[in-house]
């Protein structure tokens, strides 16, 4: 019989976040592949807890990925880690799950803590919907793109992010995202040094700009608010821009004077381009 890959939460800096649960599943295992076998012997040593450790991280996860399923097909119990949190959340547990599934082994789940769910809830933004963007890349054009694709996303935005490209991060979002919005910047979640800095982005990149970050860091933005919708006018022509303000039952010489205000334009201008003239 096959055994079962359990997907075992670890804390994200507070070692008494680590549920009774995930210390008997570790006592289980038959053995544990860690993102970081360092980091996760330290926490089996807290525990007095020891046990076969094996890595399993981004560059080793194609040959290491089948030797973990070759031992599932051989009816051992793995238990996986990430080097802190819930893994295959930004880590590259996801591809074993893959692999377990196409290999017809169960994969069963251990919860516990998620930087950026506990980011979300302390940010004060909306909790309701939102949408985990995960790591930005490092590749300018690549972070720009992404920004770009999801600029008009409603949800609360959700990022991870490594203070070295904190500074880089928050200048890009302030160009493609605007610097109004609402920002969260969660870092050291659960440790002693815990804070949560609430701002606008242009405020964040201020303070960045005069102080380093330090320690790791959740950002948490505000989705694309009415405000910003209203500004969809930049797309559209005069002519579409005076009838949408005439459609939601503005008349005719106030819906001009709005889009010339709205467009920085004498009303002229506006009125003899929406009459043709
Ligand atoms: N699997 C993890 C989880 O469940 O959240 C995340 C792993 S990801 C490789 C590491 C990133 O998570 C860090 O760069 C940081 O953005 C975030 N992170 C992890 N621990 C954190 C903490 N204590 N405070 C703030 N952010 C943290």
């Amino acid at each position: 019989m096959n055994g079962k890959l359990y997907l075992c939460a670890t804390p994200i800096g507070n070692l008494g976040d680590v549920s009774s649960r995930s210390l008997e599943t570790f006592k289980m295992a038959d053995l544990i592949a860690a993102e970081d076998t360092r980091r996760t012997l330290q926490l089996l040593n807290h525990f007095e807890i020891s046990k076969p450790l094996t890595s399993y991280h981004e560059h080793n996860k194609h040959e290491k990925g089948g030797y973990i399923i070759s031992l599932l097909k051989s009816g051992k119990n793995v238990v996986l880690v990430s080097d802190a949190g819930t893994p295959a959340i930004s880590d590259p547990g996801e591809d074993l799950v893959k692999l377990c599934i196409e290999n017809d082994i169960d994969v069963t789940s251990v919860p516990g803590p998620v930087a950026g769910i506990n980011a979300l809830i302390l940010s004060g933004l909306p909790t309701r919907r939102f949408a985990f963007e995960g790591f930005l890349s490092v590749n300018k054009r690549h972070r720009r793109e992404h920004l770009e694709s999801i600029k008009n996303d409603t949800h609360t935005l959700i990022f991870y992010e490594a203070p070295h490209k904190l500074k880089n991060t928050l200048n890009d979002m302030q160009k493609v995202l605007g610097g109004g919005r609402k920002i969260a910047l969660v870092r050291e979640l659960t440790k002693i040094h815990e804070e949560v800095k609430r701002c606008t982005i242009d405020e964040a990149v201020e303070y960045y700009g005069e102080n380093n970050p330090r320690g790791e860091y959740v950002i948490v933005i505000e989705g694309a608010t009415e405000i910003e919708e209203e500004n969809d006018w930049e797309e559209i022509s005069i002519y579409d821009h005076v009838e949408k303000y005439i459609k939601e039952g503005i008349p005719q010489k106030e819906a001009i004077k709005k889009v010339a205000q709205d467009r920085g334009l004498p009303k002229r201008e506006v009125y003899s381009q929406y009459h043709e003239i």
